[in-house]
This record gives structure tokens, C-alpha cells and sequence, in this order.
């Protein structure tokens, strides 16, 4: 039978960008399907980065430039069936709808996970009321797709610098780019209460690299994309794809229904609609789903696929995050340089502080996540937290609550729970008519412990780097929501941009959705190229492990895979 494509790819996010540029390399044909508009790059050869990114707040923050419009495209949110059929509707941790997907505006943090988070309940043992679960695949297997994508994406880093990190087979391609002022004193004061941190690996240029410049750290890099193209994610892997002539890229196509044979067990393509409302099928050997761990699960439920394991859109989870936040009485200039420059992983390694914590919560473990040394946020949200009036000028100039704020963040591991889960909302609908995704979600005792246990240790850093008061708030809101909850600028939702394991990854097509080749059980053909395969959230960011499954599933899909990597002698 003749196809119109080898492969259709839905969504162009860091995951899909990632297949095509695989199998377009080993001689593979594809089309790939965004709903979002194309701001990224030219659609002609050489298919030059576009310019229209600046560090313009209304623009990227305030307003929908990337999307989605939440008016248009709604999620609700509720926590379980208690808030009845949900407690909002509008932004539920909406990632960019755009060419390149979340990757354009992600400030890039790429730390790999480490071995034991592939095998959390071998090392650490179940918890009650959380499906814990090892992976079906161990870190040896992922290392060389983590070397791969590294250099694929461009990530700067030291290699010798985190303790903890797993081995690796070589150094990172480049050497990471200059500290933030704030960062040189949060880290110092860290290391003096025994903590490790180091320089975040990040997909930013160092230095020249890929035929893109260096990051000249103009500061505005999480939520805006990158004016000069310094970050590779996702734009370097899109470019490749497209050089090679075999990677047709449709902007403003919105897939709405994936077609399968009458057996449903073979997909043979997609069904989307143009910028126009046309709509139209596109016929691939194979389907693969990288519209990320929200609208994946999504458009497999609305068309009531691949779900015999009745775990479709289940275990969903987040980063719990912990922010705990310095007011100093100098200025920091947090608004210059990456956004983060620095992480430590010590709230991971469970120490034995963490241990009696736990124990006195009745808990087997705890669990943390990477603390992001950063800055507050932009001027337009100072503003409007300073009443109107004679004193909004002199509030904005002495900037109380931006530039004299250290904040770190931790990504807190979310532990997974089959009843925090994506499903259909019965009664909100998108623009075009598709029930919106609904996210039931509330966090497990475990994160709301850690969290109460990490987020002292946090102020106390920060008032030895010289902040003059701290506080902590964590998003979600870990207890009953309170009025201030919900003036809080973060929202009753999670406002976590990592969304993981709707699809979960294992052996048993009866207690997971994908296998280990990150194809769906019951439809061979189907493909998932998203952070929905995940089994576990750790807490490290979730793109660079993504990126790597979806380059080994391009990998093992053409007969590609790659050679084993070994784990350095000594
Ligand atoms: C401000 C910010 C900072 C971040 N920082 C980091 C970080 O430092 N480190 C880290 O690891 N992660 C970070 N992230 C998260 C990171 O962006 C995501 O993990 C990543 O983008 C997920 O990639 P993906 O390809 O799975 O999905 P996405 O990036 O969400 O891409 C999916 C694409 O598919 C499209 N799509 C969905 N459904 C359809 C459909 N039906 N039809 C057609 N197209 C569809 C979407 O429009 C989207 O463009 C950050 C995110 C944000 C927003
Ligand atoms: S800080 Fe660097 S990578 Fe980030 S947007 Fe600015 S130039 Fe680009």
C-alpha cells in the first residue's frame, strides 16, 4: 500500500524534534503535525533561525505569543472528585503551542537522571498509596542516547562538577557559560552548610557551537525564546531534519483523530485540521504521539485508543515545587545572565536528617528534588504586585521584589498515584469542539513532607548568603486552599512545566501503556515520543531524558540502535 509518509509525527516539541531528526538521518521520511504557528524558523533551505524573539514581558509572559490561548484551547483542574467535576478552567500547566513546543521558551536546565531513578523502588522500596516502579530500562542502556542528545542539542557543562551525577562516557561539548552574581553567593553560602552545588548543564552556547553564537546572557531566557538562537532545544534538532529534505514540517494542523485498522491494532495515519478548518488524513507506516504528557493521553482518550491497561492518562505527575524565597538589602541583577546558573542535588540523596524526617512521618523514604539557584521574576510582575498610587514609582525603583530577591526552586519528585490522571473534561470544550483535557491531581503526603523538611534548609542558605528575611510557598498549595492561595500569582494548579508519565513505560501491557521501545502495547505501529512514557518523575527537568528515549526509540524503530557505552574504569 502506498503511504504519504514513511512516519507522521504529532507535535514538534524537544520529543518529536528529536525523532524526526533520527530517522530522517537513517534515510527515513516523515511529516510532522503542530497545532501552534511557526515563529521558529524559516520554512525554505537553509531554513534560517526567524527573529521575532525579544525580552519583551507582555509580550511572551502576560499575553499568548507562543500560545495556546487558554480561552481557546482550556484545561480544567481539580484535585480529586471532592472539588466535583473541576475547580478551574483556563491555564493548567500549559506548555507553549508553537513550532519547537515547550523547548523555545524552556530556559534549558539539561541535567540527566541518575542511575538509582531508574530503579527508585528497587533502591528505596514501595510507599504506600504511590505506584512506585523500577523502569524497564536501566541508566547503561540511556547512556549513550544522554551522549547523543547532549551533543545534538549543545549542552554546556562540567562534567567533574556535581557528586552525585552518574558516570558518564565523556565530558559535556562545551565548558559552562559565566556565573550570575547571585548565584556566586547563594552557591558559597550553600557549600558552608555542607551542600554541593554546581553549575547547571545547560542547552545554552557556551561558546560558539553548531553554527549557532554564544548565549550573551541577556537574562531573559526561561519564558522567552531566544533572540539569537544560542539555546539548541529544540531548534538544532528541527533544522537538521529539515536539511535533509525528508522532514515536511505543517504549522497550524491540529490532529484530532489518529486512524487504525478495523482490528485497532494498526494505525495507518492521522486525521488534522488546516489553519482553515479543512480537514484532511495523512497515511504513515507509523504514528508516533509527541504532543506531550497532557495532550498525548488527551487525544488517545478522545479517540478511545491504546488504553486495554484502562492506565491511558493515569499517574500523572508534576515537580512539586518548593520555592523559598531571600530578600537581601543589596541589589542581586538577577535579570542578567541564564535565568539559573546553578543546581545542587543534595534533596535527592536521601541524607540522615531526610531519613528521620521520614520515619517520624510514618513514611519508608523522602525525597527531594535539583534546587535551582535563580532570580525573580520580570518588572511587569513587580509591577503589578506594588499598589497603584504615589508610591508605585519609588516601590519599582528600589525594587524590593525583584531585584534584591534570590529564589531557589526545587523540583520536588512527585510521586506517581493512579488517581492523579488526564482524562476528558464531560462538559468544556476546545476551539475546535474536542473535550479539553482535564488534570485530577493532588499531591501525596511524601511531597508535602519533603517539602516541610527541605524548604528550612533552603531559607537558612539563604540568609547565610546575606538575605536580610525569607519564606516558603509551594505550588500546588500542599494544604486546604486558603484565601491567599488563591490570590497567589502561581494559581490553584500545579505551575510545574513538567508534565510526566500519563502513558507509563514497562514489561506488562496489564500495568503499563507503552514497552520498553516506547511502542504502545496494543497498537504496534504507535509511537510515543514524550515524557508520558516516564515511570517515575525524579526530580531532575524532564527534557534531556525525553529527549533521549525518543532518540532511542527513532534508533531501535530503523534498526539504528547505538552501541553500548562503558562506564569509565576506577
Ligand atoms: C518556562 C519554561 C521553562 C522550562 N525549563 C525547563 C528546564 O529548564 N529543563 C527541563 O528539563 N524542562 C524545562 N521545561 C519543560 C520543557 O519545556 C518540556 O519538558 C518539553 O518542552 C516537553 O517536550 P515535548 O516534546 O514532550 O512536548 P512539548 O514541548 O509540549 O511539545 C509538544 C508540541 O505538540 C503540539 N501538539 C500537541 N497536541 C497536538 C495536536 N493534537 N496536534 C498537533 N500538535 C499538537 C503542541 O502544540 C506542542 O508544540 C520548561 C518549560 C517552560 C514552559
Ligand atoms: S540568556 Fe542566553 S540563551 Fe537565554 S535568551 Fe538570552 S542569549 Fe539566549
Amino acid at each position: 500500500m502506498t503511504v504519504d509518509a514513511r512516519v507522521v509525527i504529532v507535535g514538534s516539541g524537544p520529543g518529536g524534534a528529536t525523532f524526526a531528526e533520527a530517522i530522517t538521518r537513517f534515510g527515513w521520511d516523515c511529516i510532522m503535525l503542530e497545532k501552534g504557528r511557526n515563529h521558529l524558523l524559516e520554512r525554505e533551505p537553509p531554513y534560517a533561525p526567524k527573529t521575532v524573539f525579544s525580552n519583551d514581558e507582555i509580550k511572551f509572559v502576560h499575553r499568548h505569543v507562543l500560545g495556546p490561548d487558554p480561552l481557546l484551547e482550556p484545561r480544567t483542574y481539580r484535585r480529586d472528585e471532592d472539588d466535583g467535576e473541576r475547580l478551574l478552567v483556563g491555564d493548567v500547566n500549559n506548555l507553549p503551542s508553537t513550532v519547537g513546543g515547550g523547548g523555545v521558551h524552556a530556559d534549558s536546565k539539561l541535567p540527566r537522571f541518575r542511575e538509582e531513578d531508574f530503579r527508585l523502588r528497587t533502591t528505596y522500596g514501595p510507599v504506600e498509596g504511590a505506584a512506585v516502579e523500577d523502569w524497564p530500562i536501566s541508566y547503561d542502556d540511556l547512556e549513550p542516547y544522554y551522549a547523543e542528545v547532549e551533543r545534538s542539542i549543545g549542552v554546556a557543562g562540567d562534567h567533574t562538577a556535581n557528586p552525585f551525577a552518574s558516570w558518564r562516557s565523556g565530558p559535556y561539548p562545551m565548558p559552562p557559560g559565566p556565573d550570575m552574581y547571585g548565584a556566586t553567593l547563594s552557591t558559597a553560602a550553600a557549600e558552608r552548610l555542607g551542600l554541593h552545588p554546581y553549575p547547571a548543564p545547560t542547552g545554552a552556547n557556551s561558546v560558539p557551537y553548531d553554527g549557532r553564537p554564544a548565549c550573551n546572557n541577556c537574562g531573559f531566557c526561561g519564558l522567552y525564546g531566544c533572540p539569537i538562537h544560542a539555546k539548541g532545544d529544540p531548534i538544532a534538532m528541527l533544522r537538521r531534519a529539515l536539511q535533509t529534505g525528508r522532514c515536511q514540517l505543517r504549522p497550524e494542523c491540529v490532529v484530532t483523530d489518529i486512524l487504525v485498522d478495523r482490528r485497532r491494532r494498526r494505525a495507518t495515519g492521522l486525521r488534522y485540521l488546516d489553519a482553515a478548518g479543512d480537514s484532511h488524513t495523512i497515511t504513515a507506516e507509523f504514528v508516533v504521539l509527541a504532543g506531550g504528557a497532557f495532550e498525548t493521553p488527551r487525544l488517545l482518550l478522545h479517540n478511545g485508543l491504546a488504553n486495554s491497561s484502562g492506565l491511558v492518562g493515569r499517574h500523572l505527575m508534576y515537580h512539586v515545587q518548593t520555592l523559598s524565597v531571600g530578600g537581601f538589602p543589596f541589589r542581586l541583577h538577577g535579570h542578567r545572565g541564564r535565568s539559573v546558573t546553578h543546581l545542587h542535588d543534595d534533596h535527592l540523596v536521601p541524607d540522615r536528617e531526610a531519613r528521620r524526617a521520614a520515619r517520624e512521618a510514618g513514611l519508608p523514604w523522602i525525597r527531594g528534588g535539583i534546587v535551582e539557584h535563580g532570580a525573580a521574576a520580570g518588572p511587569v510582575l513587580e509591577a503589578k504586585t506594588y499598589q497603584p498610587g504615589p508610591g508605585h514609582n519609588p516601590s519599582m525603583y528600589h525594587s524590593d521584589l525583584r531585584d534584591r530577591l534570590w529564589v531557589f526552586t526545587m523540583q520536588g519528585e512527585d510521586l506517581p498515584q493512579p488517581t492523579n490522571r488526564v482524562d476528558l473534561d464531560p462538559a468544556i470544550r476546545d476551539v475546535w469542539g474536542r473535550p479539553a483535557g482535564r488534570a485530577t491531581y493532588r499531591p501525596h503526603r511524601h511531597e508535602v513532607v519533603a517539602s516541610a523538611h527541605i524548604a528550612p534548609i533552603l531559607e537558612r542558605v539563604l540568609l547565610g548568603a546575606g538575605a536580610e528575611w525569607s519564606f516558603s510557598t509551594t505550588s500546588p498549595p500542599l494544604g486546604p486552599i486558603t484565601a491567599l492561595d488563591r490570590q497567589n500569582p502561581l494559581g490553584l494548579a500545579p505551575a510545574s512545566k513538567h508534565v510526566m508519565g500519563t502513558c507509563r513505560m514497562g514489561d506488562d501491557p496489564t500495568t503499563s501503556v507503552v514497552d520498553a521501545q516506547s511502542r504502545f502495547h496494543d497498537i504496534e505501529n504507535l509511537l510515543c515520543a514524550d515524557s508520558a512514557v516516564f515511570v517515575t518523575s525524579t526530580g531532575y527537568g524532564p527534557t534531556l531524558t525525553l529527549a533521549a528515549l525518543a532518540l532511542r526509540a527513532a534508533c531501535l524503530l530503523t534498526g539504528n540502535p547505538l552501541p553500548r557505552t562503558n562506564r569509565p574504569a576506577g
